[in-house]
C-alpha cells in the first residue's frame, strides 16, 4: 500500500514561486524536494539534484484542498439540475439505493481524475462504499480525506450498523500514505443524538476527523426547529458533539450566536458556494462573519451533481463574486483571502496546516505549474499571479500537479492511469444509474 518512490531530489528551476507562506510572498526561484518533502523555496539552488524541471515558465501553485466532496457522483452529473434540495435528494437517494461497490470506483476514478487535472491535491470526502474511493485514490495519486457516512440505523441501505461500517473502515486504512480515513454524519434530517455522539466518540478514540453538513438551507433548520425546539447548530451544542477537528459543510444558515459559537468550539467550515447557489438555498454564507470571529473556513465544490464541476478555481471565482455582491462590498474576500480558503485554510481545517498548503521547507511536496503564457494568465506579472488564479486561469492552464513530489499529472495527461479507460468504465458503470433513476 505504499506510493511509488520519490526520485531523491528533484529541483524545478526559476519558477514563479506562489508560496503562499505567511508573508504570501510571490517570488521567481528554484524550488528542492527531497523525498517527497519541501527542502527549498526561493533561493538559487547550486546543488546538483536527480532530477532537474526548468519550470522559468510557470507559476508553482500549492496544490489546492477541496473541503467537501462526494467524488463517487460523478457518474451523476446533470442527472437531478434545476431542483431545489429536496427535489434534488429525493432523485440522488432513489438511484443511490441501487449503487454497487463497482460503480463507486468507477465514479471515484473519473472524479479524482477531474480533480488532479485541475490542481487539486487533497480532497474531503463523504460517501458509503469508502474503500472504493480509497482504492482510487491509491491508483491516481491524490491525497483523499475519506468520510464514511453515517446515519440511523433505520435510515440506511447500508448492510449493518453504519457507525460500526465507519469504525472497520477506520482501522482498515489507518496506517496509507495517501488515505486518511475519517467519520461523516450526514446531517441533523438523518443522524439522531445517538448517532452523532457514536460518531463523534469514534473519531475521538481513533484520532479521525468528523465531516457532516450543517445548516444548508431554510427547511432544514425549520424542521429540526420544530422537532427539537433549537436550531441544528444549537442543538449539537446541547447534546455535546460541537467541537475541534470537525468539518461543517455549508453552514448557510446561522444566526449570530451560531457564528460565535461555530468559532468558539473550533468547527472548521467547508463553504459551498455553487452548490448553494445552483440549488436556491435561498442565503448566501456568511463567511466574512466566520472568518471574522474566528474560524477557519475552507472551499468546497460539493458533488457534481449539485455544482456540476470539481473545479476549485470556478469554485473561488464564485465565492468571491457571491460575497461582494451580496454585501455591496468589493473589498470583501480579497484574491489572496480566496486563494487561502482554497490551499491553506483548507489544509487547517483538515488538522494538516503544518505539511500542508503552503510552499515552505519542511512541507509535503503537493503542488501544480501553471502555464505563464496561457491566454488567461496574461500579463503574468509577480503582482497579478494571485488575482489571476483566483478570478482568470482557467483549467487548461494547468501543466502538471506533483503530490508528493511526484508527477500524478504531466502535460495535462493524468500519469498514473488512463484516461480512456477512466472514462469508458465511467459511462458504463453510468449507464445502469441513469436507468434506475425515477421517472418524473
Ligand atoms: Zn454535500
Amino acid at each position: 500500500m505504499s506510493a511509488p518512490a520519490s526520485p531523491r531530489s528533484t529541483v524545478f528551476r526559476g519558477g514563479l514561486l506562489v508560496t503562499q507562506d505567511g508573508l504570501r510572498r510571490v517570488v521567481r526561484g528554484d524550488l528542492r524536494v527531497e523525498a517527497g518533502r519541501i527542502v527549498s523555496v526561493g533561493p538559487r539552488d547550486t546543488k546538483g539534484a536527480d532530477e532537474e524541471v526548468d519550470a522559468s515558465g510557470y507559476a508553482i501553485v500549492p496544490g489546492f484542498v477541496n473541503a467537501h466532496t462526494h467524488v463517487a457522483m460523478s457518474l451523476l452529473r446533470g442527472i437531478a439540475d434545476d431542483r431545489e434540495l429536496a427535489g434534488f435528494l429525493e432523485t440522488l437517494f432513489a438511484v443511490d439505493a441501487h449503487r454497487t461497490e463497482a460503480d463507486v470506483e468507477a465514479g471515484a476514478r473519473a472524479g479524482i481524475a477531474e480533480m488532479l487535472l485541475g490542481g487539486t491535491t487533497s480532497f474531503l470526502d463523504l460517501y458509503y462504499f469508502e474503500d472504493a474511493v480509497a482504492r482510487a485514490v491509491e491508483a491516481l495519486g491524490i491525497r483523499g480525506f475519506l468520510g464514511w457516512a453515517v446515519l440511523d440505523p433505520e435510515l440506511t441501505t447500508q448492510k449493518g450498523i453504519p457507525v460500526d461500517n465507519a469504525a472497520a473502515f477506520l482501522d482498515r486504512w489507518k496506517r496509507h500514505p495517501l488515505v486518511t480515513p475519517l467519520v461523516a454524519p450526514q446531517g441533523v434530517y438523518v443522524c439522531g443524538r445517538e448517532t452523532w455522539l457514536r460518531a463523534k466518540d469514534l473519531a475521538a478514540r481513533s484520532g479521525a476527523l468528523v465531516h457532516y453538513h450543517l445548516a444548508e438551507t431554510r427547511r432544514e433548520v425549520h424542521e429540526h426547529q420544530e422537532k427539537t425546539g433549537r436550531r441544528p447548530v444549537v442543538w449539537l451544542e446541547e447534546i455535546g458533539f460541537l467541537g475541534p477537528a470537525s468539518v461543517a459543510a455549508h453552514a448557510v444558515w446561522l444566526t449570530g450566536e451560531e457564528i460565535a459559537l461555530l468559532a468558539r468550539r473550533s468547527v472548521g467550515i467547508a463553504h459551498c458556494p455553487s452548490s448553494n447557489l445552483k440549488l436556491a438555498s435561498g442565503g448566501v454564507a456568511p463567511v466574512v462573519e466566520l472568518r471574522a470571529a474566528g474560524a477557519t473556513v475552507g472551499l468546497g465544490t460539493d458533488s457534481v451533481a449539485s455544482n456540476n464541476s470539481l473545479s476549485m478555481l470556478r469554485e473561488m471565482h464564485v465565492a468571491g463574486l457571491v460575497q461582494k455582491n451580496q454585501r455591496w462590498d468589493a473589498s470583501v474576500l480579497t484574491a489572496q483571502e480566496l486563494l487561502d480558503l482554497a490551499t491553506r485554510d483548507g489544509a487547517r481545517l483538515l488538522g494538516r496546516g503544518a505539511d500542508l498548503g503552503s510552499l515552505e521547507p519542511g512541507k509535503r511536496a503537493d503542488f501544480s505549474l501553471f502555464r505563464l503564457d496561457h491566454p488567461t494568465m496574461l500579463p503574468a506579472r509577480p503582482e497579478a499571479i494571485v488575482s489571476h488564479l483566483a478570478y482568470s486561469a482557467a483549467e487548461e492552464a494547468i501543466d502538471s500537479v506533483y503530490v508528493e513530489g511526484l508527477p500524478v499529472v504531466q502535460h495535462r495527461a493524468l500519469t498514473r492511469a488512463d484516461w480512456t479507460t477512466i472514462r469508458r468504465d465511467g459511462e458504463a458503470a453510468a449507464e445502469a444509474l441513469w436507468s434506475s433513476r425515477p421517472k418524473a
